[in-house]
């Protein structure tokens, strides 16, 4: 492309595309930054400078932009079928996708219903779950439970049961009602209090509104070990074990939405393996296609499936979107998890996130740096800011200067955070920790 007419469609961008929980005004005065091509870790802007992708494109590529065996996978399969409805119809990409997910949860999950964005999978789940309680007569249970400061997604359904008042505040007249309980937050120790207790006295707080009230509940909802959108809010996961324990107690589905801590993220492949648990629902979506094409799903257990099976079609799950399952997609997916399996990624990612934090070790002593933290391949720490004009522009002081340094940085509010793909080499994590650092004092500094 010339460069003349890549400056012209920049230029025009603002006019024609409404970019994504932006208020578009802000661009009068922050430029957008218009991506040419990625290879790697790397983004390359149209002037040829480079960013360190190191929140993964929205938490979404593990592998690496412009990835050569995902790559060749999708150009396979361009030539054999790009798409097919999934109702009447079948292929075998999504039929390789569900077994190999399946027997990822010892055959436990072993139906998974397709959709295309996280949203759409919560959405799923939180219907499922309510028309299976119909399906087994008990249709008064319609009522769910959601954490403090949860985020499960934007559609009408899931930023009912998402605690974030920024998001939710314009449109509280159109959500539903639902409950919300004490998150389990490592944070919210009081002095004496270990991770773990603070997680079980959260879950002290569910079982109170379990014993009130579990009649009419249909599900929680909760993202394991790791509150993302929150500020990576990070629990200890005997959490999820007392969660599974009141379910099973008070009859309640218990829903565990992966969508971000899935694929690895926090150091095995479903978080709530660390809690020796499986949910009645789990939702993927973002790392799951390597964060190459829209796609989520929800897998659930056999006894809600059977629920569903019968020769009323009402008593079916009649949801569907038009991408349902799409052959891409689902290649995509496949050649990320064949990734997993050849690189032996599990163990690779512990040795880098040793590196890592290492690498960080002089940030995580800084004065004005509290709750330095880590779960797999996601670390995060909260600026100390006093000055509250200073606080309430970190984040976009943070990520403005981020670039300079070569860097894809987006602090959520003063929590700044990193969430690299799996394909950092010893350089990139020498660099990466050193700008951070550079960033972070600068910004403190201003
Ligand atoms: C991103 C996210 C979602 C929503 O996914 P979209 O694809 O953005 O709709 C839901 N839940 C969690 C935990 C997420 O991080």
């Amino acid at each position: 492309m010339e460069s003349n007419q890549q400056a012209d469609w920049v230029k025009r961008s603002l006019h024609s595309v409404w970019h994504p929980c932006t208020q578009m005004q802000h661009h009068e005065s922050v430029p957008l930054v218009p991506v040419s091509h990625g290879r790697g870790a790397w983004l390359y802007d149209t002037d040829g400078r480079r960013y360190l992708d190191a929140i993964s494109s929205w938490w979404v590529n593990l592998f690496g932009h412009a990835n050569p065996r995902i790559n060749a996978a999708l150009k396979d399969q361009l030539d054999r079928l790009e798409h097919a409805m999934l109702a009447g119809f079948t292929h075998e990409p999504v039929v390789r996708l569900s077994e190999q997910l399946a027997a990822l949860t010892g055959g436990v999950l072993g139906h998974c219903f397709y959709a295309s964005d996280g949203a759409s999978a919560v959405e799923i789940a939180l219907k499922m779950s309510f028309h299976a309680w119909r399906n087994a007569g008990k249709s008064e249970k319609r009522e769910f439970v959601c954490l403090k400061g949860s985020y499960h997604g934007e559609t009408i359904g899931a930023l009912a049961v998402t605690d974030v008042p920024l998001f939710r505040e314009a449109y509280g007249p159109m959500l539903q009602a639902v409950h919300v309980v004490d998150a389990p937050d490592a944070r919210n120790a009081q002095p004496g209090e270990s991770a773990s207790d603070v997680a079980r006295r959260a879950a002290q707080h569910l079982r109170a509104l379990f014993e009130q009230r579990s009649e009419r509940i249909a599900a929680v909802i909760v993202e394991p070990l790791v509150q993302c959108a929150a500020g990576m809010a990070m629990y200890d996961p005997v959490y999820l074990t007392e969660v599974r324990a009141l379910c099973d107690r008070y009859n309640v589905h218990l829903i565990a939405d992966e969508i971000a801590v899935g694929c690895g993220r926090t150091g095995t492949f479903f978080a709530c393996e660390q809690a020796g648990i499986w949910p009645d629902f789990v939702c993927l979506s973002k790392g799951i296609s390597g964060g190459y094409l829209p796609l989520s799903l929800v897998m659930t257990r056999d006894a809600i499936y059977q629920g569903f099976y019968d020769a009323d079609v009402r008593r079916g799950f009649l949801h569907s979107h038009s991408y349902t399952g799409n052959p891409l997609a689902c290649r995509a997916a496949l050649a990320t998890l064949a990734i997993f399996d050849e690189d032996d990624v599990l163990a690779a990612n512990r040795v880098k996130a040793e590196k890592l934090t290492a690498a960080l070790a002089p940030l995580a002593q800084h004065a004005q740096v509290s709750n330095f933290r880590r779960r797999g391949m996601i670390w995060a720490f909260d600026a100390v800011v006093d000055d509250a004009q200073a606080a309430a522009t970190f984040s976009r002081r943070f990520f403005s200067t981020a670039l300079q340094h070569e860097l894809l940085l987006r602090p959520i509010g003063r929590t700044v955070y990193l969430m690299p793909p799996y394909i950092l080499d010893d350089a990139e994590i020498a660099g990466l920790a050193a700008s951070v650092q550079k960033v972070f004092e600068k910004v403190i500094a201003a």
